[in-house]
This record gives C-alpha cells, sequence and structure tokens, in this order.
C-alpha cells in the first residue's frame, strides 16, 4: 500500500515507537528474502537501505543501532555503511532529539530520519520528555510535513511498546502506552476532521499477553507503579538485596512477604528453563517478569499461564484473537462485519481510488 501510494505521487511515513526498522513498520517498505534462521535482529539491518531506496519520506522511531557503522560504539551492523549519511545526502533532515524534531519546520522540510534511540524507545512511563518525543509528537510533526503533497499521504503510526509491555505483562506501562497511543491516535483525528478527504483506520496486528480484566480490579495497585519493571531490574543489585526497597520505591508495594521475595529471586516452574523465557529476559531485565506477576497479582490482572508462554516460542506469546478495526472518514463505511487482515489493504486501496 505504501509502495503504490509513492508510485502514484503521495508521500509517504512510517512512525513507531519500537525499533523504526521492526517487523510492523518494516513490513510496508522493505520485501527482504531472509532465512528464518536470520529473524531475530540481524535482518533489520537489511531494512535502512530499503526505506531509503524506496522513498519513505518520513521515518521516525528508535533502533537508530541499524543505521549506523559498525565501528561506532553501539552499532548492531556487521559492515560499515553509514545509512545516516546517505539520508543526509538523498535530502533528508537528520533528527536526534526530541529538540531536533520539534525544531523541524514542517512547512519547508520534505523529508526527515529521526531515530531516538539505539534499540526500542523508552515506555512512556519511563520517557523522558526533553530527550524522546511522545507518539503525539511524531505523529503531528509527520503531518505537518506530509500533507503539503496535493497528491496525499501515506502514514502509519505504530505504538509499538503496546505489545512489548504486554510480552512483559507489564501492566502500569501498558496502560500509559495505550493512553500514548490515544495521544497519537487525536492528533490524526483532529486533522482527517479538518481535512475532511482523510481516511483514518485504527487497529491492532494482534494481542499480545492474554491480558484479561476480571471484575474487581485494583487499579490503585496499577497507578502506585511509577516505572516500567524493565526499569524496575535496572535498579536490582547482582543478588537483588535491595528488592524490598524496588518494589516499594517503583512499585507502591509496601508489604512484600518474604515468600514473595523468594519467588523473584528464585523463580521456579517449568517455564524458567525455556527459549521464550530467557529470550524474554535478556530484552526485559533478570526479576522483570516475576516484579510484573507480583504487580499484576496485586492489581488483579489475568495474563497467559507462565506455562502457555513458555509453549510460545516464536512470537513469546502472541495471541490469534480478533482485534479491532475502527474506520473514520471517507470509505470507513467498508469498515464493518468480520473482515481478514488483507481486506484492510483493500479498504485503503479503494480510498485511494487505485481499485474500484
Ligand atoms: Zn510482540
Amino acid at each position: 500500500v505504501l509502495q503504490e501510494a509513492k508510485a502514484a505521487g503521495k508521500s509517504t511515513g512510517l512512525i513507531s515507537t519500537s525499533r523504526i526498522t521492526d517487523a510492523t513498520p518494516a513490513v510496508f517498505a522493505a520485501h527482504l528474502n531472509v532465512a528464518r534462521e536470520a529473524i531475530g535482529a540481524q535482518w533489520e539491518n537489511d531494512v535502512p537501505g530499503a526505506y531509503l531506496d524506496g522513498g519513505v519520506d518520513v521515518i521516525l522511531g528508535g533502533g537508530l543501532r541499524h543505521w549506523i557503522p559498525n565501528k561506532v560504539s553501539g552499532s548492531a551492523r556487521r559492515d560499515g555503511r553509514d545509512y545516516l549519511a546517505v539520508a543526509a545526502e538523498r535530502g533528508y533532515r537528520i533528527a536526534r532529539t526530541r529538540d531536533d524534531l520539534v525544531r523541524t519546520d514542517g512547512t519547508t522540510t520534505n523529508r526527515i530520519l529521526g531515530l531516538f534511540t539505539p534499540s526500542y524507545m523508552s515506555f512512556e512511563i519511563d520517557r523522558d520528555p526533553k530527550r524522546e518525543p511522545s507518539l503525539a509528537e511524531m505523529t503531528a510533526k509527520a503531518i505537518e510535513l506530509l500533507r503539503r503533497n496535493q497528491q496525499g499521504f501515506f502514514l502509519m503510526v505504530e505504538g509499538g511498546l503496546i505489545d512489548v509491555a504486554a510480552h512483559g505483562w507489564d501492566g502500569a506501562a501498558l496502560i500509559k502506552e495505550i493512553t500514548a497511543f490515544d495521544g497519537a491516535a487525536k492528533v490524526v483525528f483532529d486533522f482527517a476532521a479538518r481535512s475532511g478527504d482523510t481516511l483514518v483506520l485504527v487497529t491492532a496486528d494482534h494481542g499480545t499477553g492474554g491480558l484479561s480484566i476480571p471484575e474487581p480490579i485494583n487499579l490503585k495497585a496499577l497507578a502506585a507503579a511509577k516505572a516500567s519493571i524493565s526499569a524496575m531490574a535496572r535498579q536490582l543489585g547482582p543478588d537483588m538485596a535491595n528488592l524490598r526497597e524496588v518494589l516499594r520505591d517503583y512499585a507502591g508495594i509496601t508489604d512484600t512477604t518474604d515468600a514473595e521475595l523468594e519467588r523473584i529471586r528464585k523463580p521456579s516452574g517449568t517455564h524458567v528453563g525455556s527459549i521464550t523465557y530467557k529470550a524474554l529476559q535478556s530484552v526485559i531485565g533478570r526479576g522483570a517478569w516475576e516484579i510484573a506477576a507480583l504487580i499484576a497479582q496485586r492489581a488483579g490482572l489475568n495474563w497467559n499461564s507462565s506455562d502457555i508462554h513458555s509453549r510460545s516460542e516464536k512470537t513469546y506469546g502472541h495471541e490469534g484473537s480478533p482485534v479491532p478495526l475502527y474506520g473514520y472518514g471517507p470509505g470507513a463505511d467498508k469498515v464493518r462485519g468480520l473482515l481478514d487482515n488483507t481486506d484492510i489493504a483493500r479498504i485503503i486501496r479503494k480510498a485511494y481510488g487505485f481499485e474500484k
């Protein structure tokens, strides 16, 4: 859809709080023939070139590590290619901080590449608003640039960390991620309401973690968490001697029992040795998942059992349940009933006039 829009003379943009080279944005503009074994971070190194060759005009998110040459510290590349330099040569304005982004004049800039973190952007609950822009700020800047094209535009905005928070069972971080996404949706709807000729579709590619919210739920227990579980895990010493203090200061839990602390320090069960568990732990930090389980239990949230999670060795917890699809604007009347995911592309193509 993005490539067809481009070929029709429209401007295009991709935004994610995940790495901008991660799966959801990548499918719109990169088509790589990679072996199953290469899935992981390495294939993402081929995505920057595909985006720039494809001429995606607005590229905003995390994942700097895949754009900088291997000799630069923090690079995930295995070669010396410098895609920041390539982008600059091709007329992109490069933004590395929130300031760079908000100071960009969208009424005169045609192309922008904004990479704000080495890998994922920070969870909204941990984000330093001086360093990293919000999803709403990235969305507003993108529209400012893209709307100037008289032929129209295509923009995909992903709240990429909704999924990541749910992988870690982090209910407190999840609520803030969804609120941040809602803020970006407001920017889009305000624009669409004024423009009158913009189709807006809001959906998820899948659920994650099997969250259910039984009644009663203790929202105060979630609101008491002041940081993501990963940020909490980073505060733990090597032997987790300060675990009780971390839970008190960051999760607002003041009545931990010795048994609860022991379950976090020495997790047990079949899932602990699984590929899923190790992969998740390497991303979110040692102790993080167990802290999440404790907070969820105090708040009354239900997630997938750790046993189910341990058998999900491909996605580490994605779901096959149906997801909502919301539509607004011309063409949104097609958004009804039970649809296949591929129907979404058809709805967009019809709105553009590519298909009857
Ligand atoms: Zn996921």
